[in-house]
């Protein structure tokens, strides 16, 4: 198969040619302007994962909300499940910048952590 994939790993933006098949992978990869286009395009196409960013109410904090992530890329097909997992997920202050919120949050090995600090109020 062809298909033409934007690699997303720097602003560059490569619109990479590729080809491939699912019994052998990515055989090709033109249009692009470094190596790194490869194992971003192999990704996007077997396996895409992205960051999973937002935020979750915050008891007794001097802010009503902490801004959250997830600590390495979750699958994509997974980010809806991601969010109905932490629909009802409150945190409670004080709150650190790498504190973890939710430890394992879709069974996949990713951590929720805060993204900021929240000092009690
Ligand atoms: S192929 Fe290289 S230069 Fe092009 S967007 Fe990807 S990382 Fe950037």
């Amino acid at each position: 198969m062809n298909s033409t994939v934007i690699c997303i790993v720097c602003p560059v933006s490569c619109p990479c040619e590729v080809e491939w098949t699912k019994e052998g992978g990515v055989t090709k990869v033109e249009n692009n302007q470094c190596k790194l286009a490869f194992e971003y395009v192999e990704g996007e196409l077997f396996d895409p994962r992205r960051m999973l960013t937002t935020s979750v109410p915050v008891d007794g904090g001097n802010w009503p909300l902490v801004s959250v992530k997830s600590h390495v890329p979750i699958p994509k097909d997974q980010m809806l499940n991601a969010m109905k997992a932490i629909g009802d997920l409150r945190a409670k202050a004080p709150i650190k910048v790498g504190d973890v919120i939710m430890p394992d949050f879709i069974g996949s090995g990713a951590d929720l952590v805060a993204t900021r600090n929240v000092a009690v109020a």
